[in-house]
């Protein structure tokens, strides 16, 4: 089973994890920039994590086999708080960075004005510099949080296929299938969505526009939860392909429109240093 997880904050995981990830069969990944659960004070606080997230972190990726990219955004969360939202005259030159694949994660948390404001410019700059979108959904009142952000991508011009909306479930996803925009599904240890509730989604909209990711972060989750769903689906009588299609070729075509997936951790950031740190222990 080859697996290319479409989101996941490797930042916040271990060396274990990305061996166990690489062992499973994860050979690609997204990581959408995000809060970091500690309040970010300066936009010089967001500058040196996209730099994090464009080299050392693909660097680390690639020791283990995984072609790293990234997706660079201000977060929905901060997006409220006004020491951070200048970093929005930042993303540009990030924006056309190797390994950028995406604007992301954009969307509502509470859905203030504030947050309103920055989810529009961020998609804004997506339709200017030609990229697709990874947004969050909120987390309460799900169906009104997700119609809203379906029109705000709307009045945006974006084209829907161009589009990832992610965290859905079986209350959300009619509204996104009906859109024209990608399905994405959280696989969470306690919330959001589980591996058997996903089989089932799966078996009644088809495989079309799906995508499955870990969402693993800093809180209680799992990056093998994509390598789960898969076997789920075979356990539930899907085949080899429909497998790959989901795990695979879909994260595939979705994020190759920005032109810039390298899938061989070979050429995505495998040199022996980043910036004169080695971590190939004992090859120094
Ligand atoms: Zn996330």
């Amino acid at each position: 089973m080859r697996i290319f997880d479409p989101h996941v904050h490797m930042t916040s995981r271990t060396t274990d994890d990305y061996e166990a990830m690489h062992a499973v069969g994860v050979r690609a990944l997204v990581e959408p920039a995000f809060w970091l659960g500690q309040p970010r004070t300066n936009v010089g606080s967001f500058l040196d994590y996209f730099d994090g997230l464009v080299g050392w972190e693909r660097f680390r990726a690639a020791q283990f086999g995984i072609a790293h990219h990234c997706a660079i955004a201000l977060n929905p969360e901060e997006a409220n708080d006004p020491r951070c939202v200048e970093v929005l005259d930042h993303l540009p030159r990030y924006l056309v960075k190797d390994g950028v694949v995406a604007v992301g994660e954009v969307g509502y948390d509470s859905m203030t004005p504030e947050e309103d404001a920055a989810f529009a410019r961020q998609l804004e700059r997506a339709v200017v510099h030609e990229l697709p979108v990874l947004v969050h959904t909120p987390h309460r009142d799900m169906p009104a949080g997700t119609r809203r952000t379906l029109d705000v991508v709307r009045e945006s011009g974006i084209p829907p296929e161009r589009v990832l909306v992610d965290h859905l479930n079986e209350t959300t996803v009619r509204l996104v299938a009906d859109s024209g925009c990608w399905m994405g599904f959280s696989i969470y240890p306690d919330t959001k969505m589980d591996e058997a509730r996903m089989v089932a989604l799966l078996a009644e909209h088809g495989t079309d526009r799906v995508l499955v990711n870990s969402a693993a972060d800093w809180g209680r989750s799992d990056p093998l939860k994509t390598r789960s769903t898969g076997l789920a689906m075979l356990g539930a009588g899907f085949d080899e392909t429909e497998v790959d299609t989901v795990l695979w070729r879909n994260p595939v075509r979705f994020y190759g429109r920005s032109g810039r997936l390298l899938l061989d951790p070979a050429t995505a950031g495998a040199t022996d240093t980043a910036t004169g740190n080695s971590v190939v222990r004992g090859e120094r």
